[in-house]
């Protein structure tokens, strides 16, 4: 299942669980705990397991939408970018970053990682720990993500 999938189904699953989605709602809602279905990364856009939980989508005209997203030791995702950024709190483990051009970054619990609008970054675990992260973006168009090539090991070992 590809992310674009995922969030096609968080659609989905936002606007059947969240009475948010309800015209001119006014109320505040709680997504309960295990009630979202969890997904996995797909390996056209992942490299190694992906898991992705507690994906929600605010209501229009809010484009907001985000998940938590875990990965197994070695785990990332393929290059991509964010038309409307795209923001990354790191949760648990040991994870890495990049961006096109640039040096890998490791990443660890409390960072936070702020993804431009546009630009070409990974991210994922490190070789020998898994990371989790929560992930937030923004919808334009109804696209909040474009998938590029795969990270190959030469550059996720860089
Ligand atoms: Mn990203």
């Amino acid at each position: 299942m590809k992310l674009k999938d995922i969030i096609a189904a968080a659609v989905v699953l936002g606007s059947l669980a969240s009475p948010a989605a309800a015209e001119g709602n006014t109320a505040v809602s709680v997504l309960r705990a295990g009630t979202r279905v969890q997904t996995f990364g797909p390996p056209e856009n992942f490299t190694g397991t992906v898991r992705v939980d507690s994906r929600f989508k605010g209501s229009d005209p809010a484009r907001i939408s985000g998940g938590t997203v875990s990965f197994e030791a070695g785990a990332r995702t393929a290059w991509h970018a964010h038309p409307l950024s795209q923001t990354l709190f790191v949760t648990s483990g040991v994870g890495r970053v990049q961006h096109w051009d640039g040096e890998v970054q490791e990443i660890r619990p409390g960072d936070i990682v702020w993804i431009p609008p546009g630009v070409k970054h990974w991210h994922g675990a490190s070789p020998t720990a898994g990371m989790v992260h929560l992930a937030f973006s923004e919808a334009q168009d109804g696209k909040s993500v474009d998938w590029l090539e795969q990270v190959t090991d030469a550059q996720y070992r860089k």
